[in-house]
C-alpha cells in the first residue's frame, strides 16, 4: 500500500503585505488549517473500497477539528459532474422527473462540513442554467469566483446566484484565535474551457488581479481557489504575485509547485488524497508560513456516521438504478496492473489504452469489418482507473451506452471520416478512438485507401445516424437499424457499448 506523506514548507514574506492593523489587541501569531480537496466525482470510495470516500474526508476534518477549531475546508471545482448517477433523473421536490445534475455530491458535501468551492469548467457540463443555480442554491458551502458570469437569453449578464444573493468574486473569512480575530480573503479562478450559451468568461490573470486588489484592503492575507491548468496556475502566479497558496484543481493527480512566492497544490482527483495545509500567520509582521500534508484517504480511515448516511442512501440509488439496468454494481469484471487512461483531455487527443480495449470489445462482437471507430464523447470518465474495474467503473465511464451498427462506404468517404475525427475533431468529443494503428486517415491496416472501393465500418449507431460534430454524412450510408443483441462465442450479448466492454473484460 502507497502511503506516501510529503510535507512542502513555505516562508511567505509579505512584502507587498505591510504589516496591518488587525482587530485585536495583542498580536500573536494565528494558526488555521486548511483542508484541500479537488476534482471530486465518486462519493464513495473506489478501487474495491480501499481508495477515496468522502465519509472518510469527514473523519480527517474531525480529527483536524480536535487539533485546531480553525479548520476551513475546500473543494476547489469539478464535483457536479461528470458522473454516472448525474445523467439519471429522480423526482424532485414538486414530483417533477429532474436530473440528479450532482445533487448527490452538494448533499454529501453538506454533511461533510465543505465550507468554500469555486467553479470546475465541469460544473458547466449542466446545460440548464437554472438547474445549476438550484444546486448552487442547495449548497451548504459558499461559492465564489472572479471570472466568469451567467448571460440570460435576452443578453443581460450578472453573476451566478447562491439563492438570492450573488456568488461574490471573493470572500472574507475571520479567524479567531488567542482572543483575535484576523480576517483570511479567499478568491476563486476557473479556467474560460467549458463554452455555454449562458457563459460569460472574463481574462483569468486581469480577473485575478482586479479581485486580489479589492480584497487585500479588507484582508489581512489571500489565498486562492484555482481551477486551472497547471501552466495557467504558474502563468497567474507569476503575473500576479502575492498570495502564498493556490489551492489548485484540473490535474488529477497530486503535485506541488513553487513559483515565486506562491504555491500551487493539487490533490489526487476523488479524494484518493487530500492536503493539509498548516497555515501561520504572523499580524505583526505579515509572514505566512504554509506546512503542506498530502494525506492519503483509504480503508485505514474510519467513515464519518453522518457523511455514511448520506453516501449509503444514494449508493442505494445508484445500485437500484443499475440494478433495474441489468447490471451488478460491486462486480469486479477485470484486475490490471496499468491504469486505464481516460482522462478527458487524453481520450480526445490520443488513442489511449482504454480507448484500445473499447475497439477490442466491439470488433470481438462485429468481426471482419476493415475499420472500427468510436467517438470519444462516448467515453465520459475524465479519470483514469486503477487496480479494478467494476461494471459500476463501466456505467461511469459510458453512461450513455448505445447500439452499434456496420455502415458499407466507398473509399473516399473512410478517409473523410479518418481526416474529419482525426484532426477536425481533435480535442473534442468527436475525435475517434481506432481499433489498430488507423489514425493517418490514407491507409487502412496497412493499404492504402481505394476512393472506390466498398468498406465496411463498424461505428456507433449514434455517429451512424449523423449525430456527432462535422460527422453528419455519415447518416447517407446508414441502411439498417441496429440489432438488439449479438453472438459472441456462443453467448448472446446485448448490443449496448457497456455490455460488449464487460463481457470482453472478464475474458481478460
Ligand atoms: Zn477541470
Amino acid at each position: 500500500m502507497k502511503n506516501y506523506f510529503l510535507f512542502l514548507c513555505l516562508v511567505f514574506l509579505a512584502a507587498c503585505n505591510a504589516p496591518r492593523m488587525v482587530t485585536a489587541p495583542r498580536s500573536e501569531p494565528v494558526d488555521f488549517i486548511v483542508l484541500q480537496l479537488n476534482d471530486v466525482y465518486e462519493i464513495a470510495p473506489l478501487e474495491g473500497g480501499k481508495a477515496g470516500g468522502l465519509a472518510r474526508v469527514a473523519t480527517v476534518r474531525q480529527e483536524l477539528l480536535n487539533e485546531n477549531s480553525n479548520v476551513i475546508t475546500v473543494l476547489a471545482g469539478d464535483f457536479l459532474s461528470p458522473s454516472f448517477l448525474g445523467t439519471m433523473k429522480i423526482d424532485n421536490e414538486n414530483g417533477e422527473r429532474e436530473k440528479i445534475a450532482g445533487l448527490q455530491m452538494v448533499e454529501t458535501l453538506n454533511a461533510m462540513g465543505l465550507d468554500y468551492v469555486t467553479f470546475g469548467n465541469h460544473e458547466f457540463d449542466i446545460s440548464d442554467p437554472a438547474l445549476l443555480e438550484k444546486r448552487i442554491a442547495q449548497s451548504d458551502f459558499a461559492w465564489t469566483v472572479c471570472n466568469v458570469n451567467y448571460v440570460g437569453e435576452n443578453g443581460g449578464e450578472r453573476a451566478f446566484l447562491q439563492g438570492d444573493k450573488p456568488v461574490p468574486p471573493y470572500i472574507v473569512h475571520p479567524i479567531t484565535a488567542g482572543g483575535q480575530t484576523i480576517r483570511l480573503g479567499i478568491l476563486g479562478v476557473v479556467l474560460p474551457f467549458t463554452q455555454m450559451p449562458y457563459l460569460s468568461y472574463k481574462d483569468v490573470n486581469e480577473s485575478f488581479r482586479q479581485t486580489l486588489a479589492e480584497l487585500k484592503p479588507v484582508s489581512d492575507l489571500q489565498l486562492a481557489i484555482t481551477h486551472n491548468n497547471l501552466d495557467e496556475d504558474i502563468e497567474l502566479a507569476e503575473k500576479v504575485p502575492g498570495v502564498p497558496l493556490f489551492l489548485g484543481g484540473h490535474e488529477h493527480a497530486n503535485l506541488s509547485r513553487y513559483v515565486g512566492s506562491t504555491i500551487i497544490t493539487k490533490a489526487d482527483a476523488n479524494a484518493k488524497t487530500v492536503y493539509i495545509h498548516r497555515v501561520r500567520f504572523d499580524p505583526a509582521t505579515g509572514m505566512t508560513n504554509v506546512r503542506s500534508e498530502l494525506k492519503t484517504i483509504d480503508d485505514t480511515i474510519a467513515e464519518e456516521s453522518k457523511t455514511k448516511a448520506v453516501v449509503d442512501k444514494w449508493l442505494g440509488q445508484v445500485y437500484g438504478l443499475m440494478t433495474d439496468m441489468g447490471y451488478d454494481a460491486e462486480h469486479v469484471v477485470m484486475e490490471m496492473d496499468e491504469p486505464l487512461v481516460c482522462k478527458e483531455h487524453l481520450i480526445r487527443t490520443s488513442q489511449t489504452n482504454y480507448g484500445q480495449l473499447t475497439m477490442a470489445s466491439i470488433a470481438r462482437a462485429f468481426p471482419g469489418a476493415d475499420l472500427y471507430a468510436l467517438n470519444s464523447g462516448s467515453m465520459r470518465l475524465d479519470d483514469n482507473l486503477f487496480n479494478t474495474v467494476t461494471e459500476y467503473d463501466v456505467l461511469r465511464t459510458f453512461p450513455y451506452g448505445g447500439e452499434f451498427v456496420t455502415l458499407e462506404m466507398p473509399g473516399d468517404v473512410v478517409s473523410k471520416l479518418l481526416q474529419t475525427g482525426m484532426k477536425t475533431n481533435y480535442g473534442e468529443g468527436g475525435y475517434l478512438q481506432l481499433l489498430g494503428n488507423n489514425a493517418d486517415g490514407t491507409s487502412l491496416n496497412g493499404a492504402a485507401i481505394v476512393p472506390t472501393q466498398t468498406y465496411k465500418v463498424v461505428m456507433p449507431a449514434f455517429m451512424a445516424a449523423g449525430n456527432e460534430a462535422n460527422l453528419g454524412f455519415l447518416k447517407d450510408y446508414l441502411k439498417d437499424e441496429p440489432v438488439a443483441t449479438v453472438k459472441i462465442e456462443g453467448k448472446t450479448v446485448k448490443n449496448d457499448l457497456r455490455d460488449l466492454v464487460i463481457d470482453y473484460m472478464l475474458t481478460l
